[in-house]
């Protein structure tokens, strides 16, 4: 009782008028931030008048290393800042000739998103809040969308690379049992297995799990792009002769360097047979799922046990929001959840909705991801998304074409859904990356590289929603006059 009352009675006057970050005067507030939106506006709606890329020239480079800024700055100075110093040398992604890597376009609506769920500040870690509700929604979706059963569990995460080590958590944890959590991996020998062309986030997950990526089989392809499906039996069944631990196998659907797809109905077949985890790395192709034409390919998906994929991707919600889809809500639980005192659940209150997405991660406080796709995919409507997976495929289609047709370049790579890699012919390693570079340097396209059979190539993937049939003619211009030009010299 007595200790309250020991406390002085007043506080002492605080020596700034406001001690609170909001506005002393809103109406300069809001005259700033629509003209922050009109300016986003503008530069969207004129995206194909600028160049894809430009260097940050060093005048800019060299402003990043001020010192830590103590005294306040108005807030026009620090967009002018922002105008100048920032988006005009950022990554090129939203630009219709990018090409480079397996990048989104963003949208509007995904823009707009962001900018309300800023202005909402929600925490998804946990609590019972409708910010919840809506990534549970989107979760659902994402089920729906995988042919998952409805009681399937998931989480949007940064991107596939958090959803594949999370899964390889789930699985870790379904094959040793929840004592591993406690008492870690001891001398368990955990061994997974992956086509030969898995994303390098794989071995990574395996990695940060404390398994090891040496413990990652990589199985050889067929003419398909996709595993071999006998040596894949055979490889896990020498493993466990050697007295070793089979726990996992990720398929992929859609494969970062080729677009390959691997037979998942097979794989699902496998992993039945062998009692292994079935997940698959769909980064991009999960929205295939989306388009009638595209869906066959991905038959099979709707077996495994999960599934990582991105939302900012070919789905093009903003950066970043990549999603994971358990099948077994029980497992992907018993990976994660932790109780601890701070975080106790009620029946009523904010403190009711358990479980909580935090005890479905490794992540504690979480931002509101699950608005921008929501409303991405409320807006457009899946069969919108669909078209443009049709689209970008029929794109890299006739990049294939318009490849096939002229003498100087070739196809090294089937292409199995956006993805197009070939070559100058009689190009080495260095020309390959020089063009890319040039295109970029250019400003004219941003295509990427990747090696295929030991050999340095062009890599275009075609994922923007903006992309059209004139924007791969200036690729297909910019890499012969490239190509001419390094020739001459
Ligand atoms: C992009 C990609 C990843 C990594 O996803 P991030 O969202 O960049 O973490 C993993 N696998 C494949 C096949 C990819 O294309």
């Amino acid at each position: 009782m007595t200790a309250f009352s020991e406390f002085p009675p007043a506080l002492p006057a605080l020596s700034h008028p406001r001690s609170d970050l909001d506005p002393l005067d809103w109406s300069d507030m809001r005259a700033i931030g629509h003209r922050m939106l009109d300016d986003v506006f503008n530069d969207l709606e004129n995206l194909r008048d600028q160049p894809v890329w430009q260097p940050m020239p060093d005048t800019v480079r060299s402003a990043w290393h001020a010192k830590l800024p103590q005294a306040p700055t108005e807030l026009a100075i620090v967009y002018k800042a922002y105008c100048r110093d920032i988006a005009p040398y950022a990554t090129g992604n939203r630009h219709p000739r990018f090409m480079g890597w397996v990048h989104g376009g963003g949208s509007v609506v995904g823009m707009l998103a962001e900018m309300l769920a800023g202005g909402l500040n929600a925490n998804l870690g946990g609590r019972d809040h409708a910010p919840i509700a809506c990534e549970q929604q989107v979760i659902r979706w994402a089920a729906e969308m995988l042919g998952f059963p409805d009681d399937a569990s998931g989480l949007l995460v940064t991107g596939t690379s958090m959803a594949n080590l999370m899964a390889v958590l789930v699985a870790r944890t379904d094959a040793l049992g929840e004592g591993i959590r406690t008492g870690g991996l001891a001398d368990a020998a955990l061994t997974a297995y992956a086509a030969a062309g898995v994303h390098g986030c794989v071995a990574r997950a395996l990695d940060i799990a404390g398994i090891g990526s040496d413990a990652l089989r990589l199985i050889a392809c067929g003419a398909d792009g996709g595993m071999d499906l006998a040596t894949l039996r055979t490889t896990i069944a020498a493993d466990r002769a050697h007295g070793l631990t089979p726990f996992l196998v990720v398929g992929t659907a859609g494969s970062v360097d080729t677009g390959a797809i691997d037979d998942l109905a097979g794989l699902a077949d496998c992993c039945a047979e062998q009692e292994v985890w079935f997940h698959v790395d769909a980064a991009y192709g999960a929205i295939a799922m989306l388009s009638d034409a595209k869906k066959p390919l991905l038959t099979g998906i709707e077996r495994s046990d999960s599934v990582a994929f991105d939302f900012h991707k070919w789905a093009q919600v903003p950066y970043d929001a990549g999603c994971l889809v358990v099948r077994c809500a029980a497992s992907h639980r018993a990976a994660f959840e932790r109780p601890a005192n701070y975080l106790k659940r009620e029946t009523r209150g904010l403190a009711a909705g358990s479980p909580w997405p935090c005890d479905f991660g490794p992540d504690l406080s979480r931002g509101f991801r699950a608005l921008k796709v929501w409303m991405t995919l409320s807006t457009y409507g899946t069969d919108r998304l669909g078209q443009i997976v049709d689209r970008t495929c029929a794109l890299a289609v006739y990049l294939a074409e318009r490849i096939a047709r002229e003498p100087l370049l070739a196809c090294v790579a089937p292409v199995h859904l956006n993805i197009v890699c070939f070559r100058v012919r009689g190009g080495d390693d260095t020309l390959h990356a020089t063009i890319a570079a040039d295109l970029q340097e250019g400003g004219i396209a941003a295509p990427s590289t990747t090696r295929i059979e030991g050999r340095v190539v062009l890599r275009a993937a075609i994922v923007n929603h903006r992309t059209r049939e004139d924007d791969i003619d200036a690729l297909i211009d910019g890499v012969i006059a490239f190509a001419a030009l390094h020739r001459q010299r």
